[in-house]
């Protein structure tokens, strides 16, 4: 098989797996399920696709210092909710928000195209948790 079509089939298994989740899955995270498919693949390979799928706009990576990048392959704007227990990130079902832009560019006089918003705090299966313990520390009860 050709370099450039070996190349192809790993970035459309990539974004595949990406499209079928919105678990905003991390780079290992995805690499352990394109393994099941394309036993040989690198973790460098896997991150190199990344950065194409997300330079040419296939996808988005959320990132926040002092985490692993998220990657999400809906590259609509929409909100999310990202949970400090158990770190998961969640689609919101909240319209996006335009007025916003407006009122910066008003004040500012800057060109705003779009606003990124996430939402912290504890997801249902943490406030549920069978494990006190961390739902304590989190609360800063210890
Ligand atoms: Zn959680
Ligand atoms: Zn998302």
């Amino acid at each position: 098989m050709s370099t450039v079509h070996r190349n192809t089939k790993q970035k459309e298994a990539i974004l595949r797996i990406l499209k079928g989740t919105t678990s905003h899955p991390t780079a290992d995270c995805i690499y352990e399920q394109v393994r099941r498919e394309i036993p040989n693949i690198s973790l460098g390979t896997v991150y190199r696709n990344l950065r194409l799928l997300k330079q040419e706009g296939n996808i988005l990576e959320l990132s926040l210092a002092g985490s692993f990048s998220r990657f999400d392959a809906n590259t609509k704007n929409h909100y999310h909710f990202r949970c400090e227990l158990c770190g998961r990130i969640f689609d919101l079902d909240e319209p996006v928000d335009k007025e916003i832009d407006k009122r910066v560019a008003r004040k500012t006089g800057f060109t705003v195209t779009q606003h990124r918003l996430e939402f912290r705090g504890l997801c249902i299966d943490c406030q549920r948790s069978d494990s006190p313990e961390s739902l304590k520390k989190y609360l800063g009860l210890t």
